[in-house]
């Protein structure tokens, strides 16, 4: 079985920045959540196909992908719909999770979930890391990369869970209100301690 090192934060935390330089100082095999959730409502999907038979086709552009704005428009409008996708696709995307842990072949393997807490997820991993950032560093960062109002920002940050709820299930912490520079002894460090974790885990 792999070692699972989770890697989660809030927005802009810097989960992408680090879970790169995981990978590119050290090979480690990187699954990110966010870009499997996409995967699993692609055309041909099971998941797609309950989602069309569900809502109809005006749930889907004419090319036949899911309209995510429309979707998010349900899930915001009803609760009960809500729950419907989410227990339609969260099996679908744990599943997927677990078959692309399957395949690493890295000494243990790094899944990125954002909502980590938020849908309670740290079971998927044997050690959770968290990126520890100031909301500060997170309304200027987001408001740079995505050119959004600060509005907007802290509306996301209100929806996600707190920075101590997300403390409260690390086992590690990564710092990230500093320069890009500050990150890399942390992440050698881990990586040293991960490599052993994973050693006594066998
Ligand atoms: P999200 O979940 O919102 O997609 P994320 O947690 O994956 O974000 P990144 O995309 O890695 O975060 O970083 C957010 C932004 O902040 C990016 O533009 C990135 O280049 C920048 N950034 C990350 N870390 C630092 C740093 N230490 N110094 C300066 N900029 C940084």
């Amino acid at each position: 079985m792999t070692y699972v090192v989770g890697l989660t934060g809030g927005i802009a935390s810097g989960k992408t920045t680090i879970a790169n330089l995981f990978n590119f100082h050290f090979g480690i095999d990187v699954i990110d959540a966010d870009i499997i959730a996409r995967q699993v409502v692609e055309p041909d999907t099971e998941g797609l196909n309950a989602i069309t038979k569900r809502f109809g086709q005006s749930i889907l552009y004419q090319d036949g992908t899911l309209n995510r704005a429309k979707l998010r428009d349900v899930i915001f409008s009803s609760e009960q719909e809500k729950d419907w996708i989410n227990r339609l696709l969260h099996p679908i995307i744990r599943e997927k999770m677990r078959a692309e842990v399957d395949q690493t072949s890295s000494p243990y393997a790094m899944l990125v979930i954002p909502l980590m807490v938020e849908n309670n997820l740290q079971s998927l991993a044997d050690r959770v890391l968290v990126v520890d950032v100031d909301p500060q560093v997170q309304i200027s960062r987001t408001t740079k990369r995505d050119g959004v109002p600060v509005e907007q920002v802290l509306s996301t940050l209100k929806a996600q869970a707190s920075q101590s709820e997300r403390l409260a299930i690390a086992d590690d912490v990564i710092n990230n209100n500093a320069k890009n520079e500050e990150l890399l002894p942390q992440i050698t460090e881990l990586h040293q301690k991960y490599l052993e974790m994973c050693r006594e885990d066998r």
